[in-house]
């Protein structure tokens, strides 16, 4: 049986890894009590089975936890979403916990440059009676934003968006979503605590994608504390989600 030290040990060293998909500083707290006590036990169906399938894939590191995925549901009702959108789809995770939230003609405009996770995950979407609320558009999203802030009539449109995607672009999606949510209406940005990397000190054994990405998010994160068009609120669930409420 291991010691209590080794425990802690295998623990921490377990937290560190890339992926960890909270972070919680112990495995008993996020593992055990808030997944098994209130996370699995009431996650519907359809997410359990898409959870489990994108489980198998090889970049599951990508995935919305269940958590965060119980989080963004709640939100969604609280906030009587309609039409939303989301960047950064992967197999559909928090866009089946987004579908499964809005009313039956609610609108979610789902883009990602890659299909192919996108059709992974339908099956069971579809399978939950929700596709028909789903428009998936395939490719970079800042083309599409930016055709849909040519058009007027898409300004100050919808409800909620969720930013999962290249981070790099987190401000530049910023500037066009701003125009595009309505006053009142709310941007989540995803893993704004970048695996904890905000703070590590500067000679931190990062992995290089993290070290990489780590300046945009910072960057996003000061910006989006000085934006006085939105109030903020930075949420340590999953990997970080920064809300942003828009107010003029
Ligand atoms: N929200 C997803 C979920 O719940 O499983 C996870 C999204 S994953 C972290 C990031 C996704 O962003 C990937 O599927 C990737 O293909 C997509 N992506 C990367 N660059 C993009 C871009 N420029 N435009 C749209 N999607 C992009
Ligand atoms: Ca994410």
């Amino acid at each position: 049986m291991a010691t209590n030290t080794q425990e802690q040990q295998s623990q921490a060293g377990r937290h560190q890894e890339v992926g960890h998909k909270s972070l919680l500083q112990s495995d008993a707290l996020y593992q055990q009590y808030i997944l098994e006590t209130s996370v699995y036990p009431r996650e519907p169906e359809p997410m359990k089975e898409l959870r489990e399938l994108t489980a198998k894939h090889p970049w599951n590191l990508m995935t919305t936890s269940a958590d965060e995925g119980q989080f963004l549901n709640m939100l969604l009702k609280l906030i009587n979403a309609k039409n939303t959108m989301e960047i950064g789809v992967y197999t559909g995770y928090s866009l089946l916990a987004t579908a499964l939230a809005l009313p039956d003609d609610g609108k979610i405009l789902a883009m990602d440059i890659n299909r192919e996770n996108y059709e992974l995950g339908l099956p069971v979407i579809q399978k939950a009676g929700v596709a028909h609320k789903i428009d998936f558009k395939e490719g970079p999203a800042m083309p599409a934003l930016d055709q849909l802030v040519e058009d007027e009539k898409n300004h100050g449109s919808f409800d909620f968006v969720f930013v999962d995607a290249d981070k790099d672009n987190y401000i530049n999606y910023h500037k066009r979503l701003i125009e595009l949510v309505k006053v009142g209406g709310l941007i989540g940005y995803d893993n704004t605590l970048w695996n904890g990397s905000v703070v590590a000190p500067p000679d931190a054994p990062l992995r290089k994608y993290v070290r990489y990405y780590r300046d945009f998010v910072l960057e996003l994160n000061k910006a989006l504390a000085a934006d006085p068009r939105i109030e903020i609120c930075m949420l340590p669930v999953g990997d970080g989600i920064t809300l942003c409420r828009r107010v003029k």
